[in-house]
């Protein structure tokens, strides 16, 4: 079975590599949703959620290099992103420039592992990284909290991603609570080949009477508890109620997770990615073979809870 799709040095250890002042190499943790509520909207159209946010142990590589040339200059494995000012960590550096006057460039290499457009906040952790690098190599001395304010400006998840670990977030998704770490357990991974556009997602959410919302507050009475089994079975994502319906794809991969042992599964974010949580390493590889020859999903991977907070 493959663990995740990255060079095996860099499986192991979870810290980050620092070689000298002028460079450093960083982790860009994805994560998941083990729950997702939508409780309102405000007048300013954003929606008002309830998540609980963990991150797991995938990532990209984000390596930042000091220049004395002014330019932030980004390159990437994946010839389909932009190198440009639409990528985040070009738009993160860009941030920290200005706030703090830096007269030096970067020269970003972002090798992204984490799936696109998956609803695993991928974009903002890379954006994450490259604040908590900057704040490093140019010895700016900011605390956690303020570069968790400086990466609202860049997204609703981004706070998260410098923070990382367990917590819950409420608000449009930037009121952070640091939760007790999750119980270790083995998650297996699937991305269907179809995209979903967030907005797209948001906008077709219709709540009712009648709609069944997951229960965050159990949730997160679990993890208080370390029980596993009861955050798995208590899982439960409402942005489900519009992307179910518009690929199917997503419950054939929840049922064949949970055919094959799954405690829970659930669909992260605003998709399409769905997750398992599996007791044993013994367990999930079954499953993941059968996933692997059933064809509904593009990338499978396996991973497992991280819970070290930065
Ligand atoms: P979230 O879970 O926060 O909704 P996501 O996993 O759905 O995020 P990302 O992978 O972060 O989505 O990125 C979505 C879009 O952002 C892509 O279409 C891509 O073109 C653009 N983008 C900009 N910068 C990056 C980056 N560093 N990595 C990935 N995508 C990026």
């Amino acid at each position: 079975m493959q663990k995740m799709h990255m060079p095996e040095n860099q499986l192991t250890g979870v810290s980050d590599r620092e070689s000298n002042m002028d460079e450093i190499s960083l982790k860009a943790l994805a994560k998941i949703n083990l729950g997702l509520d939508v409780v309102g909207q405000r007048e300013d159209g954003y929606h008002e959620v309830r998540m609980v946010m963990q991150s797991i142990h995938l990532y990209d590589r984000v390596e930042i290099k000091k220049t004395r040339s002014p330019q932030i200059h980004v390159q990437t494995n994946l010839f389909y992103l932009p190198v440009d000012e639409n990528n985040l960590v070009y738009k993160a550096a860009k941030l920290m420039k200005t706030e703090f006057k830096i007269k030096e460039g970067v020269r970003i290499t972002l090798h992204k592992f984490i799936p696109v457009a998956a609803g695993m906040a991928g974009g903002s952790s890379d954006a994450a990284a490259v604040l908590v690098g900057m704040n490093r190599i140019f010895n700016l001395g900011l605390k956690q909290s303020r570069l968790m304010e400086l990466g609202l400006k860049l997204g609703a998840d981004v706070p998260f991603c410098v923070m990382r670990g367990t917590a819950l977030a409420e608000g449009i998704g930037e009121k952070l609570t640091s939760l007790p770490p999750m119980p270790k357990c083995p998650i297996l991974i699937a991305k269907p080949g179809v995209s979903v556009s967030t907005q797209h997602v948001y906008e077709q959410l219709k709540l009712t009477e009648g709609t069944e919302h997951p229960d965050i507050d159990l949730i997160v009475e679990n993890i208080k508890k370390k029980n596993l089994r009861g955050v798995a079975e208590n899982m439960g994502n409402i942005l489900e109620t519009v992307t179910v319906k518009e690929f199917p794809v997503i419950r054939e991969l929840k049922s064949l997770m949970k055919e094959h042992g799954a405690l829970g599964t659930m669909m992260s974010g605003s998709g399409p990615t769905v997750f398992g949580l599996y007791h044993s390493e013994k367990d999930i590889r079954g499953a993941y073979d059968a996933l692997k020859q059933s064809g509904l999903a593009k990338n499978v991977y396996t991973s497992e809870i991280h819970n070290n907070r930065r």
